[in-house]
């Protein structure tokens, strides 16, 4: 599909979402969609950052295209300036269908040069973390709100954020999992939209539509501040509940 009809398609998605809007609808009603496996055909869309606005926190109630599609379709993004300095795009990993889905901030180093999310020092904890809830990697999905590497490893900058918040709705649409569990402050406010400090947004969950969030700290913090390692532990247990792992 050419990216103009892909465009074309997402802005007629976006206008009947405020159509919806204008007839005074606020909350879209959520049906439990199967998720769409890789290379499944389905209709439509190249998300355009154009057609979303960055206040727009809704995840769409249907995928508008399979999550192989949608990687095929930002594989070239050039969306923002941080195009320029990266070796890949990373899109995300894991199960399609998983329950759990880890979202973090963006790309370091490790992850620009492999292509795969959470592959670096902080990876390798998170790795450890979810094997201490009894899944493993390929169980789970995990992505990134920000899907190229910044330089420096500094924060995204709201216009990165922007750019990419489609790819990442588009993304949650195909994914729906039961539980997102939001990484750090910078995932955590992005999908909750709210500016509130990641310490007092952890320990609870938040709705996203149908999805349950569950923001906790960032396993690079982790990193540096073990002794907040309990408080992601109980996290992790309120998910293990949700999802009956325990
Ligand atoms: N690696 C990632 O993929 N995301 C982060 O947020 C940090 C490290």
């Amino acid at each position: 599909m050419s990216r103009a009809a892909l465009t074309q398609a997402v802005a007629a998605v976006q206008n009947y979402v405020r159509y919806l809007q204008r007839l005074g609808v606020t909350d879209l009603p959520v049906t439990l969609v199967q998720p769409v496996r890789a290379g499944e055909p389905t209709a439509v869309a190249q998300p355009s950052a154009a057609a979303v606005s960055p206040q727009d926190t809704s995840i769409p109630t249907e995928p508008v295209v399979g999550l192989a599609q949608l990687a095929a379709a930002v594989r070239d993004c050039r969306n923002c300036r941080l195009h320029a300095g990266r070796t890949q795009v990373v899109f995300g990993t894991g199960d399609p269908a998983a329950a759990l889905v880890f979202v973090g901030e963006a790309p370091g180093h490790d992850e620009d040069v492999q292509g795969e999310p959470f592959v670096g020092q902080a990876g390798q904890l998170l790795t450890r973390i979810i094997a201490a809830i009894g899944l493993t990697r390929e169980q789970v999905y995990m992505l990134n709100v920000i899907k190229c590497r910044p330089p420096h490893n500094r924060h995204p900058q709201p216009d990165e954020v922007a750019a990419c918040r489609p790819i990442l709705q588009a993304q949650l649409a195909c994914l729906r999992p039961c539980v997102i569990c939001a990484l750090g402050t910078f995932a955590a406010q992005t999908l909750l939209h709210t500016e509130e400090n990641i310490s007092r947004l952890r320990g609870r969950f938040h709705m996203l539509g149908a999805i349950q969030v569950m923001p906790t700290y960032h396993p690079a913090f982790l990193l540096r501040h073990p002794q907040y390692k309990r408080a992601v532990w109980e996290d992790m247990q309120r998910i293990q509940a949700v999802l009956g792992l325990r």
